[in-house]
């Protein structure tokens, strides 16, 4: 049982999970329960076989096509597969522990599926937050960065309070507070401006490259956030190393 084994395994069992959250994230707003029932192709209808269902090499193999009526099979899964598999991986990596590393990767699967819902259907799942929440405040109480979610959270809820929800979502705010909650405040500021940076970017870019996107089109912003985070928690990026980390 060496190191190397277990982050083998972190990166399979993440790729598994992916694999389940795709079926969550699909299976969303159809009234179908996401433990029950087999999977099935989107268009066809047939019921997939385990071999079907092999996390990202069932994709490969397939060549992105349903093997029954040959039709697109959504690009959505091999990336939320992939994405789960390396953050189960740098959760390893970082926090071998079984307990530590249950915690994070708990929330990371938790931020993985606002990400993708976010990106999917430009809403934050609401019922994403209350198991997040209730986590990252958990962690806030024995970190002591309770006031870090409160501060960095503040502008983005008064944004979409003096909007009206326009200018920015309050799932934004409360995604945000959570985020501040688990990166303390510097960490916390960096990831927060990683990803208006980068969202601003990916924002003009699309803008530029295709009509249909107006000033008027959301680009959602909790992938960012999110992949701000990311940079954060994983490679330790941090603007201001001069602020408190925990506060
Ligand atoms: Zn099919």
């Amino acid at each position: 049982m060496t190191p190397t084994f277990f982050a083998a395994l972190s990166a399979v069992f993440g790729a598994a999970l992916g694999s389940y959250l795709n079926v969550v994230l699909f299976r969303f707003g159809t009234g179908k329960s996401s433990l029950r029932g087999r999977s099935q192709c989107q268009h066809c209808k047939t019921a997939l076989r385990a071999g079907d269902l092999v996390p990202v090499f069932s994709y490969v193999f397939l060549r992105g096509k349903c093997r029954y009526c040959r039709s697109h099979i959504s690009f959505q899964y091999p990336v939320v597969e992939i994405a789960a598999a390396v953050l189960a991986l740098l959760i390893y990596l970082q926090h071998p522990g079984f307990l530590v590393f249950s915690f994070w990767l708990l929330v990371w699967m938790i931020l993985l599926f606002i990400a993708a819902y976010d990106t999917r259907y430009k809403i934050i799942s609401a019922s994403a937050f209350l198991p997040l929440g209730a986590l990252a405040l958990g962690f806030a109480a024995m970190q002591g960065t309770f006031f870090s979610g409160i501060m960095l959270s503040a502008p983005l809820f008064v944004a979409s309070l003096l909007s009206r929800g326009r200018a920015m979502g309050f799932g934004d705010g409360f995604l945000e507070l959570s985020l501040g909650w688990l990166l303390g405040l510097s960490a916390g500021l960096t990831a927060l401006m990683l990803a208006f940076w980068t969202g601003g970017v990916v924002g003009i870019a699309l803008l530029l490259s295709q009509k249909r996107y107006t000033m008027k089109s959301e680009v959602p912003l909790a992938p960012f956030l999110i992949l701000g985070a990311a940079a954060v928690h994983f490679f330790h990026v941090d603007f201001f190393p001069s602020l408190p980390s925990l506060f």
